[in-house]
């Protein structure tokens, strides 16, 4: 399908854009879409140690249990800090358990592993390189700057 609607893009804009923008057009749509649309699998490291295998869409994103979860994950292994979301992550606790030894905004303990994290902090960051170089090839080749 996306292959589809890409041939029919590029034939009505045959002639509008140069052949290296139309490569780094089509890698930039093909990072978003394997990054954020593609149908796979969860894949979040479980507590038993195998992956999760809920559907999603998307590799950086993760299923009804995980989102959370890989979302972190990435930002600890693409920035090295915790996901600034969690700063206003408020934890509720019954009276019957001993309150987090944490401080406030402290979500959870960074004990996990970054491996997977690291996997999807690199697809993350190609496709934002991808996504500029396609949105800047764009531009300079509308604005006449290359041919
Ligand atoms: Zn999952």
């Amino acid at each position: 399908m996306l292959f589809l609607v890409g041939s029919v893009v590029y034939f009505v804009y045959e002639g509008e854009l140069a052949t290296p923008n139309w490569v780094l057009l089509a890698t930039a749509v093909l990072l978003l879409w394997f990054s954020f649309a593609m149908p796979t699998y969860c894949d979040f490291s479980t507590v038993r140690g195998t992956p999760c295998r809920n559907r999603v869409n998307g590799k950086l994103r993760g299923c009804h249990q995980h989102g959370r979860d890989k979302r972190d994950a990435v930002w600890r292994a693409l920035f090295r800090v915790r996901n600034p979301g969690e700063f206003f992550r408020v934890r509720w606790h019954s009276s019957a358990v001993a309150a987090p030894q944490s401080v406030a905004g402290a979500a959870r303990a960074v004990t996990r592993s970054t491996t997977q994290g690291t996997r999807d902090a690199t697809i993350f960051v190609c496709t934002i390189l991808s996504t500029v170089a396609g949105v800047v090839g764009t531009v300079a080749s509308v604005l006449g700057l290359w041919k």
